[in-house]
Parts: C-alpha cells; sequence; structure tokens
C-alpha cells in the first residue's frame, strides 16, 4: 500500500493534537492528526466535570512538577492564558472565575472541543478518527501504519496524554513511541488522585464517608489548604488530589485540621468552659466528624476539666494529625499521570527530541505536569502550540 504523504502526522486528537494540529494548519503544513476514539477530546469533555477548567489566571512555571522545572517556561511565556481567553471569545463562548484564576465555560465543555475541531477545519488540518495504530517507523520520512491505512510524514508529533482514565482512550502509546527512538521516561504514577487508606484507618474513619472540612494538608515541605473529602475509601477533595501529585508509597501525610488558628490558644481561650470538647470542635467542623475524632483521639469531656497537658497534646494532634496513606486510587480515578517523556530528551524551544529530527511531543505524555486549577489543559494548549509552529 503506497503512504498518503503528509508534512505532519499528529498522534493523538486531545487538548495538545488539536491545538498543535491548527498551528501547523495555520502555517500552511499539510496535517494529518490520528486518533483511535470514535471522538476528538474525550478528556476535553469531562475535564471541570463537564465545564472544562480550560486555564488559569496565575499559570506559572512553579504550577508544574517535573524533572526540569525550568523546561515548561518558555512554552508558558509563548502561549498564556489570555492568549486562550482570546480564542474562547472570538467563539463566542462564555465563561466565569470560579476560584484562584481558575477558568470554566459557563456552558459545557462539548464548546471548546467544537472551537478545535472548527479551527482545525479551518485550518485544513485533517482528521483520522478511529484509527488504530500499528507500526512506526522512520526511515529518513515517518511511516505510519493504521489498521487500514498508512501514511509518511517529514515530522511526527506524539500527543497522546497520560495513562489516566483508560476508559476515555487512554493509552501507553507515546511512552512505546519513545522508547522504540531511544528516549527515556521519568517514573510514571497516577496524579491528582484520590488517595487510600490502610484498612484499620478505613475501618475507623469509614464513618465519615462523605464529610468535608477545610483542612491544610502537607507532604514534606508541600501543602495545600482546601476542603478534603473523607470516602469510603480514603482521602479526595482538591487539597488530598493537589497532595497526591507529591505523596509517594510509604510517606506520612500531616493533616492540619485547624489552619490559621492556633488551636492550643483557643482552648486556653475557652478553659473555664463546661462546654464538651466534641461541641466546641462542631464550631470548626460537622459534627459527625468533631464527634468521631474525638471519640477516636480526645474522649470529649467539658473543656474546663482538661489540664493544659492534656489541651497541649489535642492541639497537636488536631494540627498534625498524622496519616499514612496505604496508595492512591490508581489510573482509573487519576486525573493526570505524573512523570513523562524526559524533557532532558526535548527541546524547550520547540518540543522536537534532540536525538531523533522530525520527532515532537506536546502535552501530558512530557513529564510536565500541573497543579490542579487548569494548569494541565494550559500545559496541552501552550505545548501544543509550541510544537505548531515548528513540526
Ligand atoms: C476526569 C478528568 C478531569 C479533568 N479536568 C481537568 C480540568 O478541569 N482542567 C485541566 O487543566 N485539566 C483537567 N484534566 C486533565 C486534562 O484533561 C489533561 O491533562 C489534558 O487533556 C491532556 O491533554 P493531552 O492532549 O496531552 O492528552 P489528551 O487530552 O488525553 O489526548 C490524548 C489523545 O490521544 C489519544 N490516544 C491515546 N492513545 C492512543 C493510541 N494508542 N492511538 C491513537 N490515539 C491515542 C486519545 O484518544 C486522546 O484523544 C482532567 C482529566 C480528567 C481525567
Amino acid at each position: 500500500m503506497k503512504p498518503t504523504e503528509k508534512d505532519v502526522i499528529i498522534i493523538g486528537a486531545g487538548a495538545a493534537g488539536l491545538m498543535a494540529g491548527i498551528e501547523a494548519g495555520r502555517r500552511g503544513r499539510a496535517v494529518l492528526i490520528l486518533d483511535h476514539n470514535d471522538q476528538v477530546g474525550r478528556k476535553v469533555r469531562v475535564s471541570g466535570g463537564g465545564r472544562c477548567n480550560f486555564t488559569n489566571l496565575g499559570v506559572r512555571p512553579d504550577h508544574y512538577i517535573s524533572k526540569n522545572p525550568h523546561f515548561c517556561k518558555s512554552a508558558l511565556a509563548r502561549f498564556s492564558p489570555a492568549d486562550f481567553i482570546s480564542r474562547i471569545e472570538r467563539h463566542g463562548i462564555r465563561y466565569h472565575e470560579k476560584e484562584s484564576g481558575q477558568l470554566f465555560c459557563n456552558g459545557s465543555s462539548d464548546q471548546v472541543i467544537r472551537m478545535l475541531t472548527a479551527e482545525c477545519g479551518e485550518a485544513g488540518a485533517e482528521l483520522r478518527l478511529k484509527s488504530r495504530i500499528t507500526t512506526i517507523e522512520k526511515r529518513g520520512r515517518f511511516m505510519v501504519r493504521t489498521d487500514s491505512a498508512a501514511y509518511s510524514s517529514a515530522s511526527l508529533l506524539v500527543a497522546t496524554g497520560g495513562l489516566s482514565y483508560p476508559a476515555l482512550g487512554a493509552s501507553d502509546l507515546g511512552f512505546r513511541i519513545a522508547r522504540q527512538f531511544g528516549l527515556s521516561i521519568t517514573p510514571l504514577k497516577p496524579a491528582l488522585v484520590p488517595l487510600s487508606f490502610r484498612r484499620a484507618e478505613a475501618e475507623m474513619l469509614s464513618p465519615l464517608s462523605g464529610v468535608s472540612i477545610p483542612a491544610e494538608l502537607s507532604c514534606g515541605k508541600v501543602r495545600f489548604q482546601g476542603p478534603v473529602l473523607f470516602t469510603h475509601h480514603g482521602l479526595s477533595g482538591p487539597a488530598a488530589l493537589q497532595i497526591s501529585s507529591y505523596w509517594n508509597q510509604g510517606e506520612e501525610l500531616a493533616i492540619n485540621l485547624l489552619p490559621g488558628h492556633d488551636a492550643y490558644a483557643l482552648f486556653i481561650d475557652h478553659h473555664g468552659s463546661r462546654m464538651e470538647l466534641q461541641n466546641f470542635l462542631c464550631r470548626f467542623f460537622p459534627r459527625r466528624f468533631s464527634f468521631l475524632w474525638c471519640s477516636r483521639f480526645a474522649p470529649s469531656k467539658p473543656l474546663a476539666l482538661y489540664s493544659h497537658r492534656e489541651l497541649k497534646a489535642i492541639a497537636e494532634k488536631l494540627q498534625r494529625w498524622i496519616i499514612r496513606p496505604a496508595d492512591t486510587e490508581g489510573y482509573t480515578r487519576a486525573e493526570v499521570t505524573r512523570g513523562g517523556i524526559d524533557t532532558a530528551e526535548l527541546s524547550s524551544k520547540t518540543m522536537e527530541s534532540k536525538k531523533v529530527q522530525g520527532l515532537f511531543f506536546a502535552g501530558e505524555v512530557m513529564d510536565v505536569t500541573g497543579q490542579l486549577g487548569g494548569y494541565n489543559l494550559h500545559w496541552a494548549w501552550a505545548s501544543g502550540y509550541t510544537a505548531g509552529q515548528y513540526v
């Protein structure tokens, strides 16, 4: 079968692949985007609970985890939140800021997908869905075979995303392509993912399932403040998802249940009170949490009946409650994959491999992992935009 010739083949019609296809098409390159799914941008569709937290007004390099924290700087400087916002506005998509700079569509994330596919069409980038890639070779040009066709191109861009949510089409193809061409991959692990307790803790805390409390979680020197949700198995909610990206198996987490307060000073202020500790703590926590926490860690009695030493110990436990999670809930529940194509192998200006001419990467497949809050989609847009200028 004689291969169809293109200038650029992009594997993956997700956030990064579509953005790169638009940009390369606008430069007049003949672009083909291949995807094994039957729809484009399935992760974009589910993102932000269906409203797509498409960027964050406060995007900065320190919102990203990578072996080389400098790698993302050039692409982020080249394609800013304002650049994405102006596209959204051009397409009449209405949006709002939820909190901490997070921008969401007022309507559905489908609007963003329609915008990207429309721009691909205008730029002349061709989309082929339901394409199962069978082999990739480089003989001067890249040769890509699918179960039904063969293509060749001068440039190949791998935008296959991470391993999370396999039900939405995630696969390890991008990592296999990297290995095939001799590129290294940093260790991969689920990130922005709920954490699961060990059995004893799960049994003790399972009555709290569904309770959300404001807290600060820390792992080593990294800390996040925000809602923490108790689940049947462990911890979820924004602060737990954030810390999961920094947590490694075996490490402990410290939970400050009263961030911004000095718990001991609070107790001393109320030491004369006849109020029971579990009722006093209801000022700060839902009743279910306060009662269970006291029953496990600080048998409740009127505040006046505790000694200073007891109050000090309870205050310390409230502000540094140590939990050692057993694991994460894995790729089926992770928003992203931490780790990826080692950025030492890539040019930060072009996203091209330093070793293999014409081989480019963009998006989550690279070792650049954003925090929660629109940073991962922004990395997909920025790296896709940058690669699109050079493929
Ligand atoms: C539930 C959920 C909610 C999220 N919410 C947000 C949010 O609100 N804000 C945010 O910033 N980030 C969010 N993310 C993360 C964000 O969606 C991803 O980081 C982003 O989509 C990555 O873009 P990408 O183009 O690199 O990969 P993807 O968007 O995952 O695209 C990869 C594409 O490659 C295709 N592909 C994979 N393997 C193959 C193969 N073997 N052959 C052919 N094609 C293949 C896939 O079908 C897919 O279309 C969320 C993720 C999840 C799972």
